[in-house]
């Protein structure tokens, strides 16, 4: 869809990785289609990811007794937050899509095991279960339609040939994904049948 605008928040340190191709081909072929894309690659930033007194400029509200929440809020108001942060809102504030590459978000992530052990009888439960404060708890209370995840499970235990096909699966989404219809993010889609 030309004009799109697509965030991509990435995170892992190495280019080359699964993690790396996966990005890779999102870039490719979301600009194909004629999207303006940009990167978040917060390893290369080095983006600060704790909440600190750093993140506020100009005097406290009560510096004797620190309250992130409640600083950060008086410094939106105040356009007084940290320019990194600002940027990064200012990117997400703009973007028709946002896809968060990163093995401990959503939407786009991998994990280190199997499909079968994400399953609500597997080792680590119902993958669906750790979808729910990430996708319902931040990106639903913050506003956004949710897109079902795309998950690739065990790279790292899989052939080059089902990564190979991990990473095409992937691409051929994308050409359909101006199409989709968010899930229905309510408590069933998590924790039903
Ligand atoms: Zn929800």
């Amino acid at each position: 869809m030309a004009g799109k605008k697509v965030l991509i928040i990435y995170a892992h340190q190495e280019p080359r990785s699964f993690n790396g191709s996966l990005k890779k081909v999102a870039v490719e072929e979301l600009s194909k289609q004629g999207c303006m894309v940009t990167v978040s690659d917060l390893y290369a930033m080095n983006f600060e990811p704790r909440a600190t007194r750093k993140d506020i400029t100009g005097a406290l509200s009560n510096p004797e007794l620190f309250n992130y929440g409640a600083e950060a809020y008086e410094a939106f108001k105040k356009s007084s937050l940290t320019s990194d942060i600002v940027e990064e809102q200012k990117k997400v504030q703009e973007a028709d899509l946002v896809i968060f590459q990163d093995k401990l978000a959503l939407l786009s992530l991998t994990t280190g095991g199997t499909a079968e052990m994400y399953t609500k009888a597997g080792v680590s439960g119902d993958f669906r279960y750790f979808l729910w404060p990430l996708q319902h708890g931040t990106l639903h209370f913050c506003g956004f339609k949710v897109l079902a995840p795309q998950i690739s499970f065990a790279p790292e235990f899989s052939s080059e040939e089902e990564r190979k096909s991990m990473v095409a699966s992937w691409a051929q989404r994308l050409k359909g994904i101006w199409k989709e219809e968010p899930i229905h993010c309510t408590p069933p889609w998590y924790f039903g049948d």
